[in-house]
């Protein structure tokens, strides 16, 4: 992405202290989805991330990670796959735990619509302590699909998810614009 792009982006993303509790800083993206220049340009970025390396197929994070995941899909001439909170998908899943802060999640992946061919690219809209990426990572290659990368809007460097996802990325690589 050129430099007035990443400035497009960025000014289109509002800052919401103490939510949805004390001490997180959310990143709401609403203002950037509402604004057709700004959400062309990020999903064009991230179509272009896709192509560059070498993906098949889509797979979006519940729930702001489907905004951005089916535009660029389509864009991108290729699939869309859902990764979904548990118990959302009516077929047969795949289920992955993993840790929160405080507790466990899990999240679920309809296994059949991944082949061995494909190559999947993650898309999200913040990588924040990559849990949810990294859970998504091992449900992708348990449903034996291999993994082209993740592609975020942002990663909050501070929380250090890049770390926490290397070892579920196995060199593949992670694009925050
Ligand atoms: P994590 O698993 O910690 O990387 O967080 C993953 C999910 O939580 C992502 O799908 C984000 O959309 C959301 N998220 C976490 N922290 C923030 C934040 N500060 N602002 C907006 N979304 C966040």
């Amino acid at each position: 992405t050129t430099a007035s792009t990443r400035d497009l982006l960025l000014s289109r993303i509002r800052d919401v202290a103490d939510y949805p509790k004390p001490g997180v800083m959310f990143k709401d993206i609403t203002p950037l989805l509402a604004d057709p220049v700004a959400f062309t340009a990020l999903t064009d970025a991230l179509a272009e991330l896709c192509v560059k390396h070498g993906a098949t197929k889509i797979v979006g994070l519940e729930a702001r990670g489907f905004i951005l995941a089916a535009p660029v899909a389509v864009r991108a001439g290729l699939g869309f796959v859902p990764v979904r909170k548990a118990g959302k998908l009516p077929g047969a899943t795949l289920s992955q735990a993993y840790e929160l802060e405080y507790g466990t999640a899990e999240i679920e992946i309809h296994a059949e619509d991944l082949s061995p061919d494909d190559r999947i690219m993650v898309i999200d809209d913040v990588l924040a302590t990559g849990g949810t990426a990294g859970a998504s990572l091992e449900l992708i290659r348990r449903a034996g699909a291999r993994v082209a990368g993740v592609a975020v809007l942002m990663e909050l460097g501070f929380l250090a998810g890049r770390g926490r996802l290397e070892e579920h990325l196995q060199g593949a690589p992670l694009e925050a614009l």
